[in-house]
């Protein structure tokens, strides 16, 4: 079926009948309240006292006299409350929820990142929180299952398929067809059936709308790393438009998860090796076998191992308005001991991807150049990970 919500031919509507009313009814309210002043109030309200928001504009002096070129500054999306730019889309979407008078919210996750944020902002606003997630990371992920319990989700575990994320999403799907009435589904990133990829790009769009007050003339680069696609899409939005118009700045980079390597099939580098197909209600490029077949990615940040992406990105990607670059497992954690020791800053692993390009970037760049890392999330969360490859 094609209809609405496309990005030349990325994106629409793949999903059953049923879902439909539920997606018109959410696109609805979407196109009122993204032009309501009371919503916007509110949303911002909540951004700047329970987020923390504006995030600084950090000048990373040590990493720029590191490579003595460009001036490097980090967004600090690892500033915000819960760690990540996740819960920009979350309370955006629990705002819209309570719009509709759904009490009830479903979400999948598979690291438990995008769950967590979840179940933070049903605390936030008194909903009812479910949370599907597969069995393998349940076990895998124990600390942040506790963590979503705390808050007062209920973490239900998917015993189909492989038991992790893609298995999880399905069961979410058909929870939302059963209980479609009452029940808002937040989807966590730039992906699933129009107009989930729209909704979660305006929502997080507050990062690229903050740089652009932050940085009086445009940076010559933005890099951000790219799982679903949402914190690239966040701080690439508001640039979006001078590249249509052919406004060669600033350059915009996303960079994939490579994995071990592009050549084994242990990676996420969805652009960079996939083709388009259908996954999770819409058209993109996708990493599947000769039959078409959805191949598991790999990679050692959780964040980045995602089979698909975002269909903005897939239309960026051959209108060749974003270079997409990879970067593997062991580059992005060189990359992660770098900024810790340089910066005192330790950064989640997916942000690391986008740090670890730096190291190839910056021998192109001249000193009166800027470059604008997204750093997407903190460290925390990945302490362990990191510890064991010890
Ligand atoms: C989830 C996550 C990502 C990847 O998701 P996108 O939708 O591509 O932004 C990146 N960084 C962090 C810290 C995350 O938690």
């Amino acid at each position: 079926m094609k209809s609405k919500g496309y990005f030349g031919n990325y994106g629409g509507v793949f999903v059953p009948e049923t879902i439909i009313p539920a997606l018109e009814e959410l696109e609805i309210a979407f196109i009122k309240y993204s032009k309501d002043k009371t919503f916007k109030t509110e949303f911002e309200n909540l951004l700047q006292t329970y987020v923390g928001r504006p995030t600084p504009l950090y000048f990373a002096n040590r990493l720029t006299e590191h490579y003595s070129k460009a001036k490097i500054f980090l967004k600090r999306e690892d500033l915000c409350h819960t760690g990540a730019h996740k819960i920009n889309n979350c309370i955006g979407q629990a705002l819209l929820a309570k719009r509709l008078g759904k009490r009830r919210i479903i979400a999948e996750t598979g690291a438990g990142q995008h769950g967590l944020a979840t179940a933070t902002v049903c605390a936030l606003f008194g909903f009812e929180c479910e949370i599907y997630m597969g069995k393998v990371d349940i076990k895998r992920q124990e600390l942040n299952v506790f963590k979503m319990q705390l808050l007062g989700a209920k973490v239900i575990p998917v015993e189909s398929g492989s038991q992790t994320l893609k298995d999880a999403t399905n069961e979410a799907i058909r929870d939302w067809i059963t209980n479609i009435k009452d029940t808002h589904y937040i989807i966590g990133s730039t992906v699933g059936p129009h107009p989930y990829p729209t909704i979660v790009s305006f929502f997080q769009s507050v990062i690229g709308n903050e740089l652009k007050k932050q940085l009086k003339k445009d940076p010559t680069y933005i890099v951000a790393c790219v799982g679903g696609g949402s914190n690239s899409m966040g701080i690439f939005y508001p640039y979006l438009n001078n590249v249509r118009t052919y406004h060669v700045k600033p350059k915009l980079i996303g960079v994939e998860a490579g994995g071990t390597s592009l050549k084994n099939g242990h990676n996420a580098a969805t652009l960079t090796l996939g083709k388009p197909g259908i996954l999770h209600g819409s058209y993109s490029y996708l990493l599947q076998d000769k039959n078409g077949m959805i191949k598991e990615a790999h990679s050692i940040s959780a964040g980045l191992d995602y089979p698909g992406v975002g269909p903005q990105h897939s239309y960026l990607k051959d209108k060749n308005m974003v270079q997409y670059k990879t970067i593997s497992d062991k580059e992005a954690i060189e990359a992660f001991y770098q900024l810790s020791k340089l910066e005192g800053i330790i950064p989640a692993i997916e942000s690391s991807h986008a740090l670890a390009y730096l190291k190839y970037l910056m021998p192109k760049t001249k000193k009166n150049e800027t470059v604008v890392v997204n750093l997407s999330g903190r460290g925390d969360k990945d302490i362990n990970t990191v510890k064991s490859l010890k």
